[in-house]
């Protein structure tokens, strides 16, 4: 049988550490024995960044932007520890998923990968649950005060144009603190565009919460922007599709979730989505079965895990020890890359490749072979074993053959 061909590469993130490591790994055992593979190469390893002053970094965003997909490695991002184990490090250089988020202009989308074998901590969850955060603004951006006497603040906005627009905040009898923030039309405008684009992918319904009735005008905004966007723009492709864009009050939402059988996409402000996510990802089971895509409003799309580069392990690899790491939530950054990649060229074989991937994936796990982080997560009486990294690379390599064939 001849390798799936590719037309256009996709851009390819490399990374840091144990997650370096497996990055390696997937392609010779899962990827190339079967793809023939395109990628446009970037070396996003922390060395590398600091090489090329993190030119590495914009290239790679802007590359992403002209091929319209990418895969990315989890990345270090350094603090002062790191810039003790690196020495060689000429600054303490951002955040690499910032730094493209920003070029990008994209809301990351992070949903858990479920499967029988580890139910979630709410019973009735059957599906996914996809957490939309925005990411830009709000208390993230704002301004702090505090005051120490009483007195009155107000809010100036100062145009270009030389108008002003001046507003009381309140008058207090004694100390204070103070908050003002802000968020940008244009930024909500392409997160609610970022966040139809990617249902319409999913084939998911879209649910967005906001505290609207307290916070009228912010909050409102937001709200508006929405509706705005699913008239103008999404409505007809929802309805033909059959899907649905639901609006309700946070705290309705927050109910409605609960009791739900998940498998929608519930897009939150940027606190809100903050707090969700760690709470749904937890009752989903774990960090390492989780998945993150950061989506364009043109639908440009960047996959990765929403691990980081798992440290701890990486130093007892280098010391020569096998290590348990779960490439689950990699793989599926690569497969749904792939997948993407497929969808846009017409490449059917692709997409059906990036799937087999995927279901070889979970059919291992679900014959109880697995790393050992999820041991201790599966249903009670559930047989399992736990294998290092590698054997359990082979075990789905050997169910992709079998699929394949
Ligand atoms: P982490 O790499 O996610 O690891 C934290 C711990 O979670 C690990 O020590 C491990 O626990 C467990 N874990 C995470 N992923 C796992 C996997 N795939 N398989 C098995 N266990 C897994 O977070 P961190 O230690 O806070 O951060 C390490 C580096 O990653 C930092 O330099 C940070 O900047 C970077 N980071 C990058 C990204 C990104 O690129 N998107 C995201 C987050 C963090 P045990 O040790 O108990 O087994
Ligand atoms: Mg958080």
């Amino acid at each position: 049988m001849g390798k799936i061909k590719m037309t256009t590469p996709l851009v390819e993130m490399d990374g840091d550490e144990m997650t370096r490591v497996l990055w390696a790994m997937i392609k010779e055992k899962l990827i190339l024995p079967f793809v023939d593979l395109k990628t446009e190469y970037y070396d996003l390893g922390l060395l590398h960044r600091n090489e090329t002053k993190d030119q590495v970094t914009i290239d790679a965003a802007y590359a992403t932007k002209r091929l319209g997909v990418a895969v990315k490695c989890a990345t270090i991002t350094p603090n002062r520890q790191r810039m003790e184990e690196y020495p060689q490090l000429t600054e303490m250089w951002k955040s690499p998923n910032g730094t493209i988020r920003a070029i990008l202009d994209g809301t990351a989308f992070r949903a858990p990968i479920v499967l029988p074998c580890i139910k979630p901590v709410v019973k009735n969850w059957e599906a996914p649950i996809t957490i939309a955060r925005h990411a830009y603004g709000d208390m993230y951006k704002a301004v702090d005060l505090e005051t120490d006497e009483p007195g009155t603040a107000t809010l100036t906005f100062k145009g270009e144009s030389g108008a002003e627009k001046t507003l009381g905040v309140q008058t207090v009898d004694g100390p204070a603190v103070w908050q003002a923030q802000h968020n940008k039309e244009s930024s909500i405008r392409a997160f609610a565009r970022s966040c139809f684009q990617y249902a319409i992918n999913q084939k998911q319904d879209l649910w967005f919460s906001t505290k609207d009735t307290i916070a009228k005008v912010y909050d409102g905004t937001f709200k508006r922007i929405f509706e705005e966007e699913y008239e103008s723009t999404y409505k007809a492709e929802f309805e033909k599709l059959g899907l649905t864009y639901f609006y309700t009050l946070i705290d309705d939402a927050v109910a409605r979730v609960i009791r739900s059988k998940g498998g929608f996409i519930w897009a939150l402000k940027n606190y809100d989505g903050d707090v969700m996510s760690d709470m749904v990802a937890t009752a989903f089971g774990s960090l390492a079965m989780m998945t993150s895509v950061l989506v364009s409003p043109d639908g440009t799309m960047e996959f990765e895990a929403s691990h980081g580069t798992v440290t701890r392990h990486y130093y007892r690899w280098l010391k020569g020890e096998k290590t348990s790491t779960n490439p689950i939530a990699t793989i599926f950054a690569w497969s749904g890359a792939l997948k993407r990649r497929g969808e846009l060229d017409g490449l059917e074989d692709l997409v059906k490749f990036g799937q087999a991937m995927e279901d070889a994936s979970l059919e291992t796990l679900m014959d109880g072979i697995m790393t050992k982080d999820l041991l201790g997560l599966v249903e009670p009486g559930f047989q399992a074993t736990g294998v290092d990294s590698e054997a359990f690379l082979d075990a789905i390599a050997e169910r992709l053959r079998r699929k394949l064939a």
